[in-house]
């Protein structure tokens, strides 16, 4: 098992890319926190998990926004399993629509939930990482932070800084042996991308290399892998999970 006994924490964890990672992650041998906004859900997650791969889990319903809820999420952790070894930033959202009629609604938003949350969930994670002296973060990015999208003003920018800001936390925190990299994701099946028609999936696996949308777990292994020791010389850095959609 590659994580055994390690504490990973995923926020959006209850479905999608960060429900395939915590699974994984789970099946590995990790013990899994679950953070999501949806207190339902979030239970559901957890205990799918504990029966399926018989790890510990934890259930926390909170809101990346918040950052009271990031610092409760790191404080019911170290309570219950009395360290954090892997924070997977996945929470996030969309409100598309082109740049001369977007709402100052539609751009806060988005980039509460992707940028900032981000940020709080890594401050208030990093303390006792850096007391450990050892962690690993991993940032869901998306290949639109790397090459743009029209119709995606927001979702993009809130990308696109959360790889700076990667390479600025691979910097700041080195030398206690916390490694922070981010991945790329191109267009997966999930609830996010559900909205697509058949026509514009159709035309979206055209653009693709490999000729199809990717699936969840294709996410987490990338995440499974910057969480291991075979990862151990690796920071600052995108892994893309694209089908070669962006080289
Ligand atoms: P998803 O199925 O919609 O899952 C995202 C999860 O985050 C949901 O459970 C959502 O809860 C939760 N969430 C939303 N706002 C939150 C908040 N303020 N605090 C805590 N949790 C919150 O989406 P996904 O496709 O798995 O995406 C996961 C990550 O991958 C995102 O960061 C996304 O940008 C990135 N990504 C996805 C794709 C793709 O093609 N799917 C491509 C590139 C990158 P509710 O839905 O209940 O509100």
């Amino acid at each position: 098992m590659r994580l055994k006994d390690k504490v990973a924490i995923i926020t959006g964890g209850a479905q999608g890319i960060g429900f395939s990672i915590a699974a994984l992650m789970a099946k590995e041998g990790a013990k899994i926190v679950i953070s999501d906004v949806q207190e339902e859900s979030v239970k559901k997650a957890a205990e799918s998990l504990s029966k399926d791969f018989n790890v510990e889990t934890l259930p926390l319903k909170g809101d990346v926004t918040q950052g009271a809820d990031c610092d409760t999420m790191v404080k019911n952790t170290l309570d219950k399993f009395g360290r954090i070894d892997i924070l997977v930033n996945n929470a996030g959202i969309t409100k598309d629509n082109l740049v001369m009629r977007m709402s100052d609604d539609e751009w806060d938003k988005v980039i509460a939930v992707n940028l900032k949350g981000s940020f709080l969930c890594t401050r208030s994670v990093i303390r006792p990482m850096m007391k450990q002296r050892s962690g690993r973060i991993i940032n869901i990015c998306s290949i639109v932070g790397l090459m743009g999208n029209a119709g995606q003003a927001n979702y993009s920018a809130s990308k696109g800084g959360l790889i700076a800001m990667t390479k600025t936390c691979a910097r700041e925190f080195a030398s206690r042996n916390i490694l922070v990299n981010a991945i790329a994701p191109g267009f997966i099946k999930t609830k996010m991308t559900e909205a697509l028609s058949d026509e514009q999936k159709q035309k979206l696996a055209s653009l693709i290399p490999l000729e199809r949308l990717g699936e969840a777990e294709d996410v987490a292994k990338a995440a499974l892998f910057l969480a291991s020791e075979d990862s151990s010389y690796i920071t600052g850095q995108v892994i893309s999970v694209n089908g070669g959609m962006y080289m």
